[in-house]
């Protein structure tokens, strides 16, 4: 069950593990015990108190590698390092092989570019008709709000210009990105992005939104946010009834792995669904992160235990100095094949590969189509087996369709 990458050899301690996975559990305080709870309630106390260098790193995660070690000096020049205290308390500190460590704390290996990296892996700054506005899909644009982040994902794809480490200097003119909005009609759905849109206070974010609810055309809002995992703090009563007078406004959420949803993230989420928000959650496929099934699995399930819709799972994108986090292609389809139609349906995310150099989101699933022709498709199920579904021709059958209908429609 566990897959070659998974550290724990031990039956037992795999399925401990795993049900322990399950569970919700307080992220607790860890060195901070004698911090004030209104401090540690208050998201800007988190963000003033956040991990960024070495030294602080080392005051939390004892232990770090030399591989750690040299990718948190590194780690300002290329992508900053950046954990928030509560979530710094999820780390395992006893196993370096921990989920939650591999995703926030630097590796030199972050230096090594392969074949195929690309700083730029989904194309984006291309598809940038203003500066910080991406409009790649007919009918909808990613509004990017701010570089910054609550903490910094090591596999960010857009570290080229998150946190400013490499000096790209982002600076978005929101006049100029809503403009643009306000010129192209198509527009129908905006995704406000970054950078992690929450970041920015309550009246800041209410006057982008309010001006986004001004444009008669923009009909669907959606922000993408790490800020209820990362800072679930900030998920305040004040925010959420400040959001509410936007809808119809979706959020989309981003945990990779099930102890990152613990009881104070569960009554974040809890906060924005009651806010009538629908969540969905975007994971990236990790290794030695999330690229089992069990973990998948307790991941998914524990998002619906949330409200949480599982909604894609992306194939890491190329970004440089990524290698070591990615996995096979093969690999995420075997995740999927162990979860579809093996558990709800609601749970199972769309699989997608971002395609490199701007293609945009591309739906990877296995194969559940053995043959296809003029008489029959050929289909298999989850547990292997094999079905067939007869085929029809379209062209006549629809045309003589199209004409009852419409001499049904005549006559009334
Ligand atoms: C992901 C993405 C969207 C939104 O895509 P959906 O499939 O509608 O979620 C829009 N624009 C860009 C540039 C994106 O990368």
């Amino acid at each position: 069950m566990a897959n070659e990458t998974y550290p724990y050899q031990d039956p037992a301690q795999v399925s401990e593990l795993l049900s322990s996975h399950k569970r919700f559990t307080s992220g607790g305080r860890g060195p901070w015990h004698a911090v004030s709870d209104s401090d540690w309630q208050d998201w800007r106390w988190q963000l003033k108190n956040r991990i960024n260098n070495l030294d602080q790193l080392e005051s939390v995660v004892p232990d770090l590698s030399d591989e750690e070690i040299q990718g948190a000096e590194l780690a300002n020049t290329k992508l900053s390092l950046g954990i928030t205290p509560y979530f710094s308390n999820l780390i395992h500190r006893e196993d370096p092989l921990c989920p939650i460590r591999r995703q926030v704390v630097p590796r030199v290996e972050e230096t090594v570019s392969s074949a195929w990296d690309m700083s730029d892996p989904c194309g984006e700054d291309e598809h940038s008709p203003v500066p910080g506005l991406v409009h790649r899909y007919p009918d909808r644009v990613l509004f990017l709000v701010t570089d910054r982040c609550a903490a910094y994902c090591r596999y960010c794809t857009r570290s080229r210009l998150v946190s400013n480490a490499s000096g790209y200097g982002f600076q978005p003119d929101y006049q100029e990105q809503l403009d643009y909005i306000r010129k192209h009609p198509e527009v129908r759905d905006v995704l406000f992005s970054g950078g992690d849109p929450l970041l920015l206070s309550d009246s800041k974010l209410e006057g982008l939104l309010k001006a986004l609810r001004d444009i008669p055309h923009v009909e669907f809002i959606r922000i993408g946010s790490r800020i209820p995992i990362f800072l679930p703090q900030r998920i305040t009563s004040d925010l959420c009834e400040m959001l509410k007078q936007f809808h119809p406004l979706f959020m989309s959420v981003h945990a990779n792995h099930p102890r990152e949803l613990t009881t104070e993230v569960k009554e974040a989420l809890g906060r924005l669904a009651d806010a009538g928000i629908p969540l969905g959650n975007q994971s990236v496929l990790l290794r030695g992160v999330n690229d089992s099934v069990p973990v998948m699995k307790a991941l998914i399930h524990k998002l619906l235990m949330c409200r949480v819709r599982p909604y894609y799972l992306y194939q890491c994108d190329l970004i440089s100095g990524s290698a070591h986090l990615r996995t096979s292609v093969r690999k995420g389809l075997e995740i999927m094949r162990g979860l579809r139609g093996h558990t709800t349906g609601y749970a199972v995310p769309q699989y997608v590969i971002d395609a490199p150099g701007g293609g945009g989101k591309v739906p990877i699933n296995p194969e559940y189509i053995l043959s296809h022709n003029n008489e029959r498709v050929v289909i298999r199920n989850f547990e292997g087996r094999v079905f067939e579904y007869p085929e029809v021709a379209d062209e006549p059958e629809d045309a003589s369709s199209m004409k009852v209908c419409s001499s049904v429609h005549g006559e009334a």
